[in-house]
């Protein structure tokens, strides 16, 4: 491997990932985040890094962030598609939002191989990152944790003998809570997950079940395997990643610490295995339970299969939605329950917009956000 390149480095998976190539002792050819700040000029430095890209950020604060780092930065977006785009590099992609869509389809076209993150890449552009794959000899290896460990158990597996993929999602802060427990829960209590430590959306995500049903639309586009066949079971403790389900009735499992580094160093490591540095994973005293998801309650999940079944736009509009939806719940301005209302309004309206190049797909990203945060302000 010649270096590798950390998009969203000032992210929690970025800077996760920085604390896996140190310690594997891979170098780190690239850095790229949203803003100019400190901890990109500490990053930058700490890691001995020959290119910085910033995608925003106001003219003053590029300035003063370019004249500490030199030479060495980039800026706008166009910057961090170049710097995926570098050749023989291996790719993070940690960046939150569609921002992380032309990055991960630079380095894929770039034939690079590509540790994912980003959900939007998949999500609202699934056919798109495969085709860039294709074309430009790419690798993907997902870095969500789930499908890491579908990754892994499918490795082992002919494809004509998988009967489905079972995701496993902890349930959240609210599992176990029904519609009228949930009218005025605050965004404090939806933060406060329970397993895993994670960005504020992803969070939120998680408290709704969105994020599952963002997951199992990138199951669909990654693994190839129809939404009949991906299941969603509720495993509170997070230990079980995933398991896939064989044509015999066998169930295999994929089990080990909730600890991000882990698939991360998988991505760069594959097909090699090497030590993580960690504990070994206990197994005595453990205990494992599983249930349904609560679907009438949290309708964010069965609103994501649909919108993964409709295909086109639908999944780009979810993502939208939810995300917009999201933010504003966290500032104040929507209900909990109101995340899913405003998901299934926008789907009800833009599920059917063009989506066949980046173009459109960041187009019908754009206008359901206008759509998404008008429902909001409830001025439709
Ligand atoms: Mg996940």
């Amino acid at each position: 491997m010649s270096g590798v390149v950390v998009l969203g480095a000032t992210g929690s998976i970025g800077l996760q990932a920085l604390d896996v190539c140190e310690r594997l002792g891979l170098e780190v050819v690239g850095l790229a985040s949203g803003r100019p700040s400190r901890q990109i000029l500490e990053l930058s430095t700490r890691f001995s890094t020959s290119a910085v890209a910033v995608s925003g950020g106001s003219g003053e604060e590029r300035s003063e962030l370019a004249a500490a780092i030199g030479q060495r930065a980039e800026f706008g977006a166009d910057a961090v598609v170049a710097m995926a785009a570098k050749t023989g590099v291996t790719v993070v992609n940690g960046i939150v939002g569609a921002a992380g869509l032309r990055p991960s389809i630079a380095a894929l076209e770039a034939g690079n191989r590509l540790g994912l993150a980003n959900k939007e890449s998949l999500v609202a552009a699934g056919p798109l990152v495969l085709d860039a794959a294709r074309r430009g000899g790419g690798e993907l290896i997902p870095v969500d944790s789930e499908h890491s460990a579908l990754h892994q158990l499918l490795s082992g597996v002919d494809r004509s003998e998988v009967a489905s993929l079972v995701i496993t999602a902890s349930g959240g802060p609210f599992l176990g809570k029904k519609r009228p427990d949930l009218e005025d829960v605050t965004p404090a209590q939806a933060m406060a997950h329970p397993t895993w430590t994670m960005g504020g959306r992803i969070t939120v995500d998680s408290a709704t079940l969105a994020n599952k049903g963002l997951e199992v639309i990138e199951a669909h586009v990654l693994f190839g395997v129809d939404f009949d066949q991906i299941e969603v079971v509720i495993h509170p403790q997070s230990l079980v990643h995933s398991f896939v389900r064989l044509t015999d009735g066998a169930l295999l499992a994929h089990v080990g610490h909730t600890d991000m580094r882990i698939p991360i160093q998988y991505a760069l490591t594959y097909p090699e295995r090497t030590n993580a540095g960690l504990d070994p994973f206990e197994l005595a005293g453990r205990t494992l339970s599983f249930e349904e998801p609560d679907t009438d309650t949290f309708s964010a999940l069965p609103l994501a299969f649909a919108a993964g079944r409709a295909g086109g736009a639908a999944p780009a509009v979810f993502n939208a939605a939810d995300e917009v939806a999201v933010a504003a719940f966290v500032q104040g301005r929507l209900g909990f329950l109101g995340i899913a209302g405003v998901i299934e309004r926008t789907l009800a309206d833009l599920a059917g917009e063009p989506a066949a190049s980046i173009d459109e797909v960041l187009e019908t990203d754009r206008r359901a956000r206008q759509l998404a945060a008008s429902l909001v302000a409830g001025v439709c």
